[in-house]
């Protein structure tokens, strides 16, 4: 089995989708090669294409604030993309480029070794588990998938554009980081579920 290393210098030339021609670079993920605790979310932003690394800006810091809270460092968990290369002017990620890089995802889980995932948003969670769920549906809920615990939560850029800290979207944001830690704290499930993409 190839490094982490190896698999992002690979990804870093890849030209299977269009988004490869729209971007500064690819941002294949950034943290510990071991991670416990892996979060996904949809794509690069301006600033995450510009900078090569996934949440940063506004959204990173919530992002850090929020795994301060529950004691964890952000070098100690693995951040990447559904998508690794930015799609144009943000917009959603279309079908087929979630499928032609849904390999490199699935590479990324593998060599990292997660116990826990989390999917950040609809586009990472409905990858991840494979079917059409809804994130206000399905947020804070642990699902089984190959060994591992998923649970899906809101994007922190949901909670920036909609109603910020004082919203009931950050109120489950903070519990649903409470069952983060929680899952993290237990030991792993010994129940395996073949569920979605991978
Ligand atoms: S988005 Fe993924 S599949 Fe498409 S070019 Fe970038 S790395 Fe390759």
């Amino acid at each position: 089995m190839r490094t982490l290393q190896e698999a992002a210098l690979e990804a870093s030339t890849c030209t299977r989708c269009r988004l490869a021609k729209g971007r500064t670079q690819v941002v294949y993920g950034t943290g510990s090669s071991d991670a416990d605790l892996m979060f996904i979310g949809e794509g690069p932003g301006y600033y995450e294409d510009k900078q090569g690394e996934p949440f940063v800006g506004a959204a990173g810091q919530l992002l850090n604030r929020m795994l301060e809270e529950i004691g964890v460092r952000r070098e100690d968990v693995r951040i990447t993309n559904t998508v690794l290369c930015r799609p144009p002017g943000n917009r959603d990620p279309l079908p087929d480029e979630l499928n032609a890089c849904a390999p490199w995802l699935e590479e990324q889980i593998r060599l990292v070794d997660p116990r826990v995932i989390v999917t950040l948003g609809n586009f990472a969670t409905r990858t991840v588990l494979g079917r059409a769920v809804s994130i206000s549906r399905v947020r804070g809920q642990r699902f089984p998938w190959q060994g591992r615990t998923v649970i899906p939560t809101f994007p922190p850029a949901a909670i920036l554009h909609g109603g910020g800290e004082s919203s009931s979207q950050m109120t489950a944001l903070r519990a649903d980081f409470q069952e983060i830690k929680a899952a993290l704290a237990e030991a792993p499930a010994p129940a395996e579920q073949q569920l979605g993409l991978f």
